[in-house]
């Protein structure tokens, strides 16, 4: 179906103009005032058109666990996120569905699902999550969480030797997975990508990194994964390889202008220096890394060294919403305390920017959507500037990223097909999601921790903190 956006609100380099936009064969294809009509015509008047952001980085699942793991650093809240039982698909397909609706709701048009699997059933997870991203419209690069290493080698050793359980999926059952996956599911042309997604350094082999580079260079598909995220990564990423995590990545080949990399808080000026001449993407996820305390990325150094910036939630049990205008609001005013020189400082348009276009860039994908501009494909959201959130007038975009907009997205396309109508998702029955999610869950009234004490001991002697534990039952 095409469209005519009519006198919409739009940023330009001196400020703001109303203009009209066409949206045919899911592009958009003139950007001007007064255009004659074409398909249907749609309301823009006090309303701003901006091109659709990225959640650049997720996990789905999550959202089973959100509001209830304790405030604990990453290696012990994934000990507590390991001990519940696996999900099924089928609550896979409802936590995808909600992540969706959670970021168009919230500006984004695009989401990077790390989709964490039910083990042994990782195609099956896949299929899940995939319908629910075909059946809500948006645009999904899903990322099978991918690991071959247990959880407890991702704690540094300290120099301590332990033995480490052999991680359950051997390293060429996960190539094959994936190869499967891209195989069945991976169909750019109808807003699907397969992504090729290690856990991390932490958890992966170099085997893995290999076998998922190959497989990104065969398909021509972008790479993820997670990279320094704490303190405790880089510590092992110097006992694992002898040198940074960053200058190992890029040995392997991991680091091109198709790679985002999640987190990217403990990098030093040689490993940002590395990332700019790469052209890989930073995904920014300041939520979670708050929530961990996995600390504050240097994100107004990647800007100004000329790294990619891309924001993102990260999955709903460290955020623990999908809400990306409050990730861009925090992941804006976080580094203000961080520079002391305010002309470094994140503005309202380019934490913009680095929403959507960064977003896109990080996927590879900055020809294809991204901006407003004549030719890319239509990924764009439109809000009421008549909402409360947005009254008075003043500047629409510093008060939607300096704000707090409250249900303030009126439409959404996603290449060119509108998903999202006054305010409400038209392609999804949102209410019976809801009964869903309630129906298949329950008030957690008395959670009791066993696996975080084995963890908890070693973390604390190799973190230097003091043995005494603190209780978390
Ligand atoms: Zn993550």
């Amino acid at each position: 179906m095409d469209f005519t956006i009519q006198s919409a609100l739009v940023p330009v380099e001196q400020g703001y103009e109303t203009v009209d936009v066409q949206i045919v064969d899911g592009c958009i294809v003139a950007i001007a005032p007064n255009l004659n009509l074409v398909g249907t015509a749609v309301d823009g008047r006090n309303k701003l058109l901006l091109p659709g952001f990225v959640n650049a980085h997720t996990h789905s699942p999550e959202m089973w666990q959100r509001g209830m793991i304790p405030p604990t650093p990453l290696e012990l809240w994934i000990a507590e996120l390991y001990e519940f039982e696996p999900l099924d698909p089928e609550q896979l397909y409802l936590s995808a569905l909600g992540t969706a609706v959670e970021t168009l709701l919230s500006g984004g048009t695009s989401v990077v699902d790390h989709l964490v699997m039910v083990p042994g059933r990782e195609l099956e997870s896949i299929a899940a999550a995939v319908r629910a991203y075909r059946e809500v419209g948006i645009r999904a690069f899903v990322g099978p969480l991918m690991q071959d290493e247990p959880l407890t080698a991702s704690i540094p050793s300290g120099g301590v030797e332990r033995e480490h359980i052999p991680y359950q999926r051997s390293t060429q059952e996960s190539i094959a997975v994936l190869q499967e996956a891209i195989l069945q599911f991976h169909k750019p042309d109808e807003g699907i990508v397969i992504l090729p997604a290690p856990t991390g350094l932490q958890l992966s082999s170099d085997d893995l990194f290999e076998g998922f580079i190959e497989l990104s260079d065969r398909y021509t598909l972008p790479l993820h994964t997670h990279l320094l995220e704490t303190k405790a990564q880089q510590m092992l990423a110097h006992e694992k390889y002898g040198c940074s995590a960053v200058e190992h990545l890029q040995q392997l080949g991991f680091l091109s202008d198709r790679t985002s990399l999640a987190h990217c808080v403990w990098l030093d000026d040689a490993d940002i220096a590395i990332l700019a001449e790469t052209k890989a993407t930073v995904v920014h996820n300041p939520l979670s890394n708050l929530r961990l305390g996995s600390g504050i990325a240097p994100i107004l150094k990647y800007l100004r060294a000329g790294v990619n910036v891309a924001f993102g939630c990260d999955g709903s049990a460290s955020n623990d919403s999908q809400d990306l205008l409050e990730a861009i609001k925090i992941g804006s005013i976080l580094h203000n305390v961080t520079d002391f020189d305010y002309r470094h400082w994140m503005t309202p348009r380019e934490a913009v920017e680095v929403a959507a276009l960064g977003g896109a860039t990080g996927l590879g994908m900055a020809d294809e959507f991204g901006s407003l501009t004549v030719g890319k494909q239509a990924d764009l959201v439109l809000y009421d500037l008549k909402n409360l959130s947005l009254l008075p007038r003043t500047d629409p975009i510093g008060l939607l990223v300096l704000g707090r907009p409250t249900q303030a997205v009126d439409s959404v396309w996603v290449r060119g097909d509108r998903i999202v109508t006054n305010g409400s998702i038209t392609t999804i029955n949102v209410d019976d999601l809801r009964q869903n999610l309630f129906d298949r869950s329950q008030w957690v009234t008395n959670r009791q921790s066993t696996k975080i004490a084995q963890v908890e001991a070693h973390y604390r002697s190799v973190m230097n903190l003091p043995e005494q534990m603190r209780g978390y039952s």
